[in-house]
């Protein structure tokens, strides 16, 4: 029996990497599953491939930073599929420049994404899912979440703030059965490691290296991640296997903070 029959997802940020995998395991496993991005050609292709395999999916153009059009995407959801059970706040990018050449463009482009866009994916998700009475919230943050990231500072900043949000919505919402973690991804290869420009003043002294590279430096698994890495701990978090876990952090990052090297 799939874990998810009957339930329906949104996941921002669904038409690539990550958020692709989210969407595709979460369709697998019976979920109805409403991909939203502003990439419309893969958002749709994405779709096409889970009705092809026999899943249920919609796409929608959505910017998670358009609080006006936030109503709509849910309707969307519940006029669709009936019902809205999980919200997965996935949406993100990322800028590499040291603080001191950080433009606060770049800083509040970054903010605006990843934290104001996560911030108004749960307000909008919280009274559908209390329509069912209750549901699973994951919002993506990132190691650099849990600690310094030198050259991603304004990601960190972001992504700490994503951990913190979890946390507190896990405490707000508790009551209404609603449960909300943060996923802490480490190096994952997907297509946003070639979007990360290094700022206008260039910086390569902390440009993105070639993941593989990093991987055999930092990674005690020995391997960069996989999107279907990550895709499987949301999809745990969304199960009722998951269902006395909230405010948590799932850190899923081949050992990379466990604290040191591996001892061969
Ligand atoms: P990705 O670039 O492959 O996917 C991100 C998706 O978000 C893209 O489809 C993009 O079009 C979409 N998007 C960007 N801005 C948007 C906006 N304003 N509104 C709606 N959609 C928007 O990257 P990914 O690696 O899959 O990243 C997904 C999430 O995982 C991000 O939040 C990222 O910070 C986080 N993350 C990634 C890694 C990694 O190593 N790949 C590590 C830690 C955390």
């Amino acid at each position: 029996m799939a874990q998810l029959a009957g339930k329906a997802a949104i996941v921002t940020g669904g038409a690539s990497g990550i958020g692709e995998a989210c969407s595709e395991t979460l369709a697998r496993e019976g979920a109805s599953v409403l991909i939203t991005d502003i990439d419309d050609a893969l958002g749709k292709a994405v779709v096409e491939r889970i009705v092809k395999a026999g899943g249920k999916a919609r796409y929608l153009h959505h910017d998670v930073r358009d609080e006006a059009a936030w109503p709509g995407v849910i309707a969307d959801a519940e006029k669709n599929f009936g019902r809205l059970d999980i919200m997965v706040a996935n949406a993100g990018i990322g800028v590499m420049a040291p603080i001191e050449t950080m433009t606060l463009a770049d800083w509040q482009r970054q903010q605006a994404i990843n934290l104001d866009g996560v911030f108004l994916s749960i307000k909008h998700a919280i009274p559908a899912l209390r329509r069912q009475g209750g549901g699973s919230i994951v919002l993506m943050s990132s190691i650099a979440g849990l600690r310094g990231a030198p050259g991603l500072a304004a990601y960190s900043a972001t992504k700490g703030g994503v951990r913190l949000l979890a946390k507190s919505v896990a405490l707000e919402h508790a009551h209404d059965n609603i449960r909300c973690n943060s996923v802490h991804p480490g190096i994952i290869a997907t297509p946003i490691w070639g979007k990360i420009p290094t700022g206008a003043e260039g910086n390569r002294r902390n440009a993105p290296i070639d993941p593989v590279e990093r991987a055999t430096m930092m990674v005690p698994l020995t391997r960069v991640g996989v999107a279907q890495d990550i895709a499987n701990g949301v999809m745990f978090l969304c199960t009722e296997a998951a269902n006395y876990m909230t405010g948590q952090e799932l850190v899923i990052d081949g050992g990379i903070t466990a604290g040191g090297r591996p001892t061969r």
